[in-house]
C-alpha cells in the first residue's frame, strides 16, 4: 500500500507511539508534520531523519495541544505548506495518578485539554478539506481507558471515554464524505508515558516497581506482553488504507485481550 499522495499530522509525535506512527506512515510514503514537545536538536533529528529515511516531506510544528489557537494554527500550515491534512492522528496525550479527592485541579484541566479537547480542536480544523476533497483518516489513540477505568486516573479516563465519543460522533457526520474516523485503543504500551507513571503508582498503591509492572499493569493484560509501538503505527497505516474504507466510528482495542475480560 502506497500513501505517496497524502499528508499527515501526527499530534504528539516526537515519543513513543505518535513518533512510531508517523515514521510508519512516511515510510508509505506520506509526507508529515510531526508535533509534540522536546529538546529541538533532538526533535531537528527525528524531523530531517524521517526526510532522509523515507524521502518524503516532514515538517515540525511545536503546537501546545492545550492551547485550542495553536492546534488551528498547526493544521492550517500543514494544508498551506503540504497542500492538504489528508491523515489527522490525534495522539497527545499525559497522565496523572492521584486518589480523586487529592487530584490537583490543574492537572485535570490539563489532562481533558491535551487528551481529549484537543482532539475535538484539530478534528474541527481539519474536516472542513477532508470534506472537500472526499477523502479523509482520522484516527484517535485512544486507550483500554477509553472503555473501562482503573482507580487513580479520573482526568484520563475521562478524556479517553470522551475521545471516544467524539470519535463516534465525527464518523457519523462523515460517514458520506469518505472520511473515516477510528479510535485505537491499546492497552499498556511500553513508551516513555508509562515508564514516567510507575512512581507515582508506587506511591499512590505502595507497591514495589516491580509489582507496578507485573502485579498492576501487566496484572490488566492477559497476554502479560506489553503492546509495542510499531504494532499500534501498523494498525494506524492498515486505516489509512483503502482496504478500511468501510471501518468507521470504530474503537478498536489492541490491549492483548484486558477488555474482554
Ligand atoms: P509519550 O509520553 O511517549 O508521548 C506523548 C507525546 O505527546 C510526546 O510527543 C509529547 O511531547 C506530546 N505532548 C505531551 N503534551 C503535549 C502538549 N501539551 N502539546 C503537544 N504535545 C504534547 O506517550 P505515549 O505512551 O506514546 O502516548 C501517546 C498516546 O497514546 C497518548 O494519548 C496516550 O494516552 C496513549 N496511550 C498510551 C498507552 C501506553 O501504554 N503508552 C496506552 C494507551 C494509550
Amino acid at each position: 500500500m502506497s500513501l505517496a499522495s497524502r499528508n499527515a499530522v501526527v499530534t504528539g509525535s516526537t515519543s513513543g507511539i505518535g513518533l512510531a506512527i508517523a515514521r510508519a506512515l512516511a515510510k508509505e510514503g506520506a509526507n508529515v508534520m510531526i508535533n509534540g514537545f522536546g529538546e529541538a536538536g533532538a526533535i531537528e533529528k527525528e524531523r530531517s531523519g524521517i526526510e532522509t529515511e523515507f524521502k518524503v516531506k516532514c515538517l515540525y510544528n511545536g503546537a501546545d495541544m492545550s492551547k485550542p489557537a495553536e492546534i488551528a494554527a498547526m493544521v492550517h500550515e500543514a494544508e498551506e505548506k503540504l497542500g492538504s491534512v489528508d491523515i489527522l492522528v490525534n495522539n497527545a496525550g499525559i497522565q496523572f495518578v492521584s486518589p480523586v479527592e487529592d487530584f490537583p485541579i490543574e492537572k485535570w484541566d490539563q489532562i481533558i485539554a491535551i487528551n481529549m479537547s484537543s482532539a475535538f480542536h484539530a478534528i474541527r480544523a481539519a474536516v472542513p478539506g477532508m470534506k472537500s476533497r472526499k477523502w479523509g483518516r482520522i484516527i484517535n489513540t485512544a486507550s483500554a481507558h477509553s472503555k473501562v477505568a482503573s482507580p487513580f486516573k479520573a482526568a484520563y479516563v475521562t478524556a479517553k471515554h470522551g475521545v471516544a465519543g467524539l470519535n463516534k460522533t465525527v464518523a457519523l457526520e462523515l460517514a458520506t464524505y469518505g472520511v473515516t474516523s477510528n479510535c485505537i485503543s491499546p492497552g499498556y504500551v511500553w513508551t516513555p508515558l508509562v515508564e514516567k507513571q510507575i512512581p507515582d503508582t508506587m506511591a499512590a498503591r505502595n507497591l514495589t516497581r516491580e509489582q507496578v509492572i507485573h502485579d498492576v499493569m501487566l496484572t490488566a493484560q492477559p497476554t502479560k506482553q506489553f503492546v509495542t509501538v510499531d504494532q499500534v503505527a501498523a494498525l494506524a497505516v492498515f486505516l489509512c488504507s483503502d482496504a478500511a474504507s468501510q471501518i468507521t466510528g470504530a474503537n478498536l482495542s489492541m490491549d492483548g485481550g484486558w477488555t474482554a475480560a
